[in-house]
């Protein structure tokens, strides 16, 4: 009688997977499953399988521009492992503000006395409110308290932050008659008056909303959430007139010119930025938010505050359709995205035949200006083969409809297009 052959040790199988680039810790882990599942042979795949879980760069092929899965707006950031003034005050040597350089520079760009930024604009909302409002009353209009990217609802940031909201005509019309009334409801304190874009959905038809320039007549600080962090709505950084389906995005210059007392707005959105959330207004205002303690636990660490820098002083230097990717994508001229389109189709057409290049319509994704495309081209291919080009290395991210795969290219870095062509070749 032979005795069955014995198990690689864990040891031994998982020095065999070190070609993953996994750290000999997690293999160890994955060669211990393997072996007690009895399933020695599968170790590779699951070694593969958590690599795939990782963080990983990829192709973004699915002319979504702000895709809010794949990270928003990309961003390239590089930072030295050097220390740098986040608290520092260089002239007195003494601490300094982690809020002064990126706050004067968006106070610049907006038009604003001053300005701040916290992690996420949910927590820019959030602390605006808590600072200026908690223990007191916040007037919202009907249509305006919406939910956006499925975890923030306006009647639930109001209840965290400790003040009371108090609903504001109807669902499709509210007029500033409506707030005047609410505001002298003697059971009302109204602190300010929130106003929020309604990012990701449109009520069309009979429909009347009021205009921040309304609202400023009131006796009350108005605060408007803007939400796609779009800064100037004449696009100064754009040859020509802003596109059309920017128009019904509202830009921080412009609310606060029209006498907004603060806007908010996310750094990942139409600004192009990294993560986070700009207050932006009346320095009163917004000295009240620095001082309260929600502002030490959403205040965003160093390397997304240089980020930030780098993404307002590109703006100032009208650098934009250069050096922000999200506006390098939208600024690209169609007949650009068909050329490449054309040479993808030539180069992939003696394993793909039926690939052709065609029209598409991008969107900008994020929640912004919904219902409205860019104009795009593409690759179609037969059948759907979403997992197959998710599998490649770096992986391309697309979109099937009718048993056909497309790829839109103006999400596209034009230098990814070699490993386009690679992941259709396969
Ligand atoms: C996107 C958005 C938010 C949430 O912003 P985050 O940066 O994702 O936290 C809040 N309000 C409006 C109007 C938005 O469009």
């Amino acid at each position: 009688m032979t005795a069955p052959p014995r198990p690689p040790s864990v040891d031994t199988l998982a020095r065999s997977l070190s070609s993953s680039g996994l750290p000999h810790p997690i293999l160890v882990d994955i060669a211990r499953a393997a072996i007690d599942g009895g399933d020695i042979e599968s170790a590779p795949a699951r070694a593969d399988e958590f690599r795939r879980t990782l963080l990983t760069p990829v192709v973004n092929a699915t002319g979504v521009l702000l895709h809010t899965n794949l990270g928003r707006a990309p961003l390239a950031h590089h930072q030295d492992a050097s220390a740098q003034t986040v608290e520092f005050d260089l002239s007195t040597g003494q601490r300094g503000s982690r809020q002064a350089a990126v706050g004067q520079l968006f106070a610049r760009l907006c038009g604003a006395e001053a300005a701040m930024v916290v992690n996420n604009n949910a927590s820019a909302v959030l602390l605006v409110v808590a600072a200026l409002a908690a223990g007191r009353d916040v007037p919202v209009s009907r249509g305006e308290s919406v939910e956006i990217g499925g975890s923030f609802r306006v009647p639930e940031v109001m209840e965290q932050s400790g003040a009371r909201l108090i609903d504001v005509g109807t669902t499709n019309r509210t007029r500033l008659a409506d707030y005047v009334a609410a505001i002298a409801r003697p059971d009302v304190d109204a602190a300010i008056v929130l106003k929020v874009h309604p990012s990701n959905y449109r009520v069309e038809g009979f429909v009347e909303e009021t205009g921040v320039s309304e609202l400023a007549t009131l006796d009350v600080p108005v605060v408007a959430d803007i939400g796609s962090g779009l800064i100037d709505a004449t696009c100064p950084w754009l040859k020509g007139a802003p596109p059309a389906w920017l128009a019904g995005e509202p830009a921080a210059v412009q609310t606060l010119a029209d006498g907004a007392d603060l806007v908010t707005f996310s750094g990942d959105k139409l600004l192009g930025g990294p993560q986070a959330g700009i207050i932006a207004g009346r320095a009163d205002l917004v000295e009240r938010c620095l001082r309260h303690p929600l502002a030490r636990a959403l205040r965003p660490g160093g390397l997304v505050l240089h980020s930030l820098q780098q993404t307002a002083l590109t703006y100032l230097d009208r650098r934009v359709t250069t050096d922000i990717a999200f506006w390098k994508m939208v600024a690209t001229p169609v007949a650009d995205l068909q050329a490449r389109a054309d040479a993808i189709v030539s180069a992939i057409g003696d394993v793909r035949p039926t690939a052709r290049a065609e029209r598409t319509e991008a969107l900008p994704g994020a929640g912004s200006a919904p219902g409205v495309t860019m104009p795009s081209a593409g690759v179609v291919v037969e059948g759907d083969v979403l997992d197959v080009l998710r599998r490649h290395d770096p992986p391309v991210i697309a979109r099937s409809r009718d048993d056909h795969t497309s790829l839109d290219l103006r999400s596209v870095d034009p230098a990814d297009d070699t490993t386009v062509i690679a992941a259709l070749r396969r």
